[in-house]
């Protein structure tokens, strides 16, 4: 699944962009939250994989502005778990493990959105990719797990 973020102006948050774009399409997709007021609105939605650009072209073609957040990708090779992401991490995304090494869940990870982590790393271990190579990120000899 890939998170999207859909940006409605003053004109379109009176319109049922969401309903209209889910139901042309015919894809199931996660409200994960919304912000939204007589001025606009901000709504983050989870999307099967193969049905992002599909829907990225539908909400555009409605007027809405969609961004899609790259994902991070830990460099098994540069970590050298000093746990200064840990430590960062907005969401509780990366953790220790009790053998001290270090975990990462992208399912809390909200990417490119904040990329506080990628910032801070002192050996640039972290790297932002696009949502579709997120995928290469595997557990590794140094320590690094995904959850
Ligand atoms: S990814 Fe970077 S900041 Fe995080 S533990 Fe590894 S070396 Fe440290
Ligand atoms: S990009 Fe942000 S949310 Fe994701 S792991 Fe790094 S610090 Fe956490």
């Amino acid at each position: 699944m890939a998170r999207i973020l859909i940006r409605l102006n003053e004109n379109l948050v009176s319109e049922p962009v969401v309903s209209e774009v889910i139901l042309e399409n015919k894809v199931l997709v996660a409200i994960l939250a919304a912000h939204i007021n007589s001025k606009g609105g901000e709504i983050v939605l989870e999307v099967p994989d193969e049905e992002v650009d599909k829907i990225v072209s539908a909400f555009r073609q409605k007027g809405a502005t969609v961004t899609v957040p790259k994902l991070i990708e830990i460099d098994s090779d540069r970590c050298f778990n000093c746990g200064s992401c840990v430590a960062l991490c907005p969401v509780e995304a990366i953790s220790v493990t009790k053998d001290l090494s270090i975990q990462f869940n992208k399912e809390k990870c909200v990417g490119s959105v904040c990329n506080i982590c990628v910032d801070a790393c002192p050996a640039r271990a972290i790297n932002s990719v696009r949502y579709s190579n997120a995928e290469h990120m595997r557990s590794s000899s140094s320590g690094y797990r995904e959850k």
